[in-house]
């Protein structure tokens, strides 16, 4: 009747309305994210998606406050303070952003599309798979924990990547102490079941066992006290010192702190195999040794994702480790496909494979040397496209490319000096040493996602205004400055309201202050008011009554 014809004009209106709004232009182009963790969201909360067409996929329908993990597992704060639902963070930005909680389990880049799979439901062919077509892919779906194919640790051992992972860990923590509480076991299988075992030296697990060693010392003491001094916690690692990525005056401390502490930290061990009750470890004095155990928490490292790899092999990468991109973040040999964070890294072009290329982009004016005035006028641009000749100048406390070009020279000519090629070459022989591989950091994937929004937001502008360096090879400009990762600092809690802290210029803090750095920093960086709030109160409820045990 009359409603539904009423409806219909109203339709229709809204219909001929948008035709008349819409700004004559071809279609949007359609952006493709895989991935919902710090480089995905931090993308996405950048990106102006009014200019794109927009589509999320991710497995995980929410962001994950990494950092604060460990945290989780000891109830320090709880897991819903450390997440935050991903269509609330696009609902924000206001723009009709589409998510899809699939996991892609191919790309192919040929065809521009990918293949995906929901686990929660199925499609009419009762499989739950489905295609998405992109214009641009954007990949930011992280790594996954790397056994190193050692047995039983699939089995055996708990990661610690995800939520779930941090909630199982409290779950199993807390049933190793109430299984050494039966009454029917012998004192050995006691100490069998609060021997917690951390496997990896890096700021995870050395995070985890100092979280683990409060959350003993400070709340189950209390609640075990027959069985508290049976409870053993031990840190294997197979390098000869823990925190190797820290200064060596934080690993000292470290090292110290735990011995006070009671944590074994046994270094130069290599775990080899763990079965149900012992974990086998190997050091070249003592051979093989089985150490009976309860829990253990396996955290040495991240590898690359089967179908990464499966796309390296169509590539053309299936040599490399991990997916390589250009320092625009685009992945070599694919078009229009870029990659950030963990599942990727950057490969940084060497001035030494250029070199040739350099110099007859240096050289002006063609007279086969170049003059400290040639080599100055492009060094900006050198600085941007190859930033390892920069941090060379300055590891070496030069003061720019004068020096550079006098200690090539040799001291005795010092006036007006000019370089050939293989004078040039030997000068810049040593400055590819200081190309570094970015680590696998929020800090690092979330810089990356900005940068690439970035990049997004000017594509347009920047085709009429390029602002890269002047490119070496060929002709012309590249239209963006390449990433540049800004180093702020990293933290490493210690327990015991302690924490290490490595800032730039190498300025080291350790101690109950930088505890409170600590905590400023993380309560800052929430990614909502929301979890700010949930983070503050769960610390203040756990300096008032402790923490939770019960679960
Ligand atoms: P992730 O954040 O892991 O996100 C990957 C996303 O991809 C997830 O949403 C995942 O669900 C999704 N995904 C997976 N497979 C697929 C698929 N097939 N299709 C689609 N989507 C998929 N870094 C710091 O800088 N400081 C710290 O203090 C710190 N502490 C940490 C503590 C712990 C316990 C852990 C595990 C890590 C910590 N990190 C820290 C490292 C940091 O979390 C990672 O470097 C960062 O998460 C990398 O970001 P990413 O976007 O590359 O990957
Ligand atoms: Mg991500
Ligand atoms: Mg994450
Ligand atoms: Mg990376
Ligand atoms: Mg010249």
């Amino acid at each position: 009747g009359a409603a539904s014809s009423g409806g219909l004009v109203a339709y229709a209106d809204s219909k001929s309305d948008d035709v008349l709004d819409k700004p004559q232009g071809p279609p949007k182009k359609k952006v493709v994210v895989l991935g919902t963790g710090w480089g995905g969201t931090t993308f996405l909360r950048n990106l102006d998606s009014k200019l794109y067409d927009v589509q999320v996929i991710s497995p995980r329908n929410y962001f994950a406050f990494t950092p604060l993990l460990p945290s989780v597992t000891c109830g320090t704060v709880e897991p819903r303070s450390v997440v935050e639902p991903i269509r609330r963070i696009l609902e924000k930005k206001g723009g009709d952003i589409k998510f899809w909680e699939a996991e892609c389990f191919k790309i192919d880049s040929a065809n521009k599309k990918i293949h995906c799979r929901s686990n929660i439901g199925t499609n009419l062919d009762g499989n739950g798979e489905f295609l998405v077509d992109y214009d641009y892919l954007v990949i930011a779906v992280g790594a996954r924990s790397n056994t190193f194919n050692t047995p039983g640790v699939e089995e055996n051992c708990h990661f610690l990547k995800e939520v779930e992972d941090a909630q199982k860990i409290r779950r199993s923590v807390m049933d190793c102490f109430e299984r050494a509480s039966l009454p029917y076991l012998n004192e050995e299988e006691r100490k069998k079941n609060l021997h917690f075992v951390v496997v990896g030296g890096g700021p995870t697990g050395v995070e985890f066992a100092a979280e683990l060693h409060d959350f003993v010392t400070e709340d189950l003491s209390k609640l075990y006290p027959s069985i508290q001094h049976l409870v053993k916690i031990s840190l294997i690692e197979a390098a000869d010192h823990i925190l190797t990525m820290f200064d060596k005056r934080i690993t000292e401390f470290a090292e110290d702190k735990f011995g006070r502490d009671g944590i074994d930290v046994k270094t130069g061990y290599k775990v080899v195999k763990v079965a149900k009750d012992a974990i086998t470890m190997q050091n070249p004095a003592t051979g093989d040794i089985a150490v009976p155990y309860g829990m253990a928490v396996w955290s040495t490292g991240i590898g690359t994702r089967p179908f990464i790899s499966e796309f390296m092999k169509q590539i053309g990468q299936g040599n490399r480790r991990v997916l390589a991109t250009d320092e625009w973040l685009r992945v070599l040999e694919c078009d229009s496909v870029y990659a950030v964070g963990d599942c990727a890294t950057i490969n940084q072009r060497r001035v030494m494979d250029d070199i040739a290329e350099i110099f007859r982009v240096t050289d002006k004016d063609n007279s086969g040397t170049l003059t400290v005035k040639e080599i100055q006028d492009v060094l900006d641009d050198i600085y941007v496209r190859y930033p390892q000749v920069e941090l060379y100048l300055k590891s070496r406390q030069m003061n720019g490319i004068a020096d550079l070009v006098r200690t090539a020279k040799g001291d005795a000519e010092k006036e007006s000096v000019e370089l050939n090629i293989e004078e040039f070459k030997k000068a810049l022989s040593l400055v590819d040493s200081q190309v570094k591989h970015l680590p696998a950091t929020a800090q690092v994937a979330s810089q990356q996602g900005q940068y690439l929004a970035r990049c997004f937001n000017k594509m347009k502008d920047a085709e009429e205004n390029p602002e890269g360096p002047i490119r070496i090879r060929g002709e012309g400009r590249h239209r963006f400055r390449p990433f540049r990762y800004r180093h702020l600092g990293q933290f490493a809690p210690l327990g015991g309201e302690q924490t290490a802290a490595q800032l730039p210029g190498d300025w080291i803090s350790i101690g109950h202050s930088t505890q409170w750095l600590w905590y400023s920093v993380y309560a800052t960086k929430q990614i909502s008011w929301r979890t700010r709030a949930l983070v503050i109160s769960d610390w203040s409820r756990r300096f008032i009554f402790g923490r939770d045990s019960s679960c």
